[in-house]
């Protein structure tokens, strides 16, 4: 049986957090000298004297309408990656509890760890990018707090298959972390739906990558009431600024915007792929539910370095297990792909003379 209270570090139980001028006094309208702000205004021609909102709730209840979960279930972060460092911390002993990871995945999970000297159980995937069930239900032991399950998966950019998903969230007392970064690509795989039949379910998302709003920073978790008053109690009090509370709940209804950069973005995928596909130093094009591609070229650090040469940035992955000689592409422009299938065109000639 899954218990919060048992999966908490016994200190956050009792943690009293910083109560905010704002937490005291909700109110909107009135003369406020409770925050030490500048009266006067600011340097800007906008109300930034103020303090934002700690708790985003009108942009919450925007969110919430769009996600269908009840703002009291969304947690926003400074990112997603935000929201990761907090439930690690929420959870996680350092150099006691441990955390499982499925590699190849994304980088952060190890990094917040790390940071919190908490102890890392890697569980590969297997060579077809899935979760290997047995072996991660094997690793799980009593001092597990938590599981990274991300789908769809970066660096390898498939989906884990649902089942798979269902039977670790299922047979884990701790929580699963389902990292759903990418998921805008491929919106029907979302398990946002199943936080009803799963209380140690997280799910993370983010307006970095199909909503086009990496810059501003805004990542979101939805999870349990109890788990999201968990991150509320140990985050920083303003952690979203005014800005970006602002422009992503003007921008948020603008979804069909966002639609159409997806249909585009999966559209120009296909033509990279066709195009990829007749250059002979690629030997694999991974099956991508994002948008980037997982290539397997002959190689690697040669075709990256002539690509860097040709100022066209990818990123190498041909270190990371199971990911060997393969670079990951993100998805560009038209213009973009052009250029980057010449360049590879390119290397090609030069490597077959
Ligand atoms: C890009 C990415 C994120 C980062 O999200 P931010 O909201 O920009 O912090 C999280 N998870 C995965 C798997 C990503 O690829």
């Amino acid at each position: 049986m899954f218990d919060l209270k048992k999966i908490l570090r016994p200190h956050i139980l009792t943690l009293t957090p910083y109560a905010s001028a704002r937490d005291e006094y909700a109110g909107t309208e009135g003369i406020f000298l409770d925050a030490n702000e500048n009266p006067l205004g600011s340097v800007t021609p906008q109300p930034y004297n103020r303090y934002p909102d700690p708790y985003q709730w009108s942009l919450k209840e925007k969110i919430s309408s769009i996600r269908n979960v009840p703002a009291k279930q969304i947690f926003l972060g400074n990112g997603s990656d935000e929201a990761i460092d907090l439930i690690i911390r929420a959870t996680c002993t350092p150099a006691q509890d441990e955390v499982i990871l499925l590699p190849p995945t994304y980088g952060m999970y190890e990094v917040s760890a790390n940071i919190h000297e908490v102890r890392l159980v890697k569980v590969p995937l297997t060579p077809q990018f899935q979760i290997d069930v047995p072996a991660v239900l094997k690793a799980i032991t009593p001092r597990t707090k938590l599981i990274f399950l991300c789908s769809p998966n970066n660096p390898t950019g498939n989906l884990l298959r649902k089942e798979d998903m269902q039977q670790i969230i299922k047979q884990f007392n701790g929580l699963v972390v389902v990292d759903e970064a990418y998921i805008d690509f491929a919106p029907e795989h979302t398990f946002v739906s199943k936080l009803q039949e799963y209380e140690n379910l997280v799910v993370l998302q983010t307006f970095s990558k199909a909503w086009g709003l990496a810059g501003l920073r805004l990542g979101m978790a939805f999870a349990s009431e109890e788990i999201v008053q968990v991150l509320n109690k140990l985050k920083p009090p303003y952690n979203i600024s005014i800005l970006t509370q602002e422009v992503v709940e003007k921008y948020i209804d603008n979804i069909a915007a966002k639609d159409r950069m997806v249909t585009q973005i999966l559209s120009d995928k296909q033509l990279l792929i066709q195009h990829l596909q007749q250059l002979p130093i690629v030997e694999k094009i991974h099956p991508s539910d994002a948008n980037f591609l997982l290539v397997k070229v002959s190689d690697a650090s040669s075709v990256y370095r002539h690509l860097v040469n040709d100022r066209i940035i990818v990123r190498d992955r041909s270190k990371v297990i199971l990911c060997e000689g393969c670079l990951r592409i993100s998805v560009g422009n038209g213009e973009e792909n052009n250029q980057l299938v010449t360049s590879l065109k390119s290397f090609s000639k030069m490597v077959s003379v």
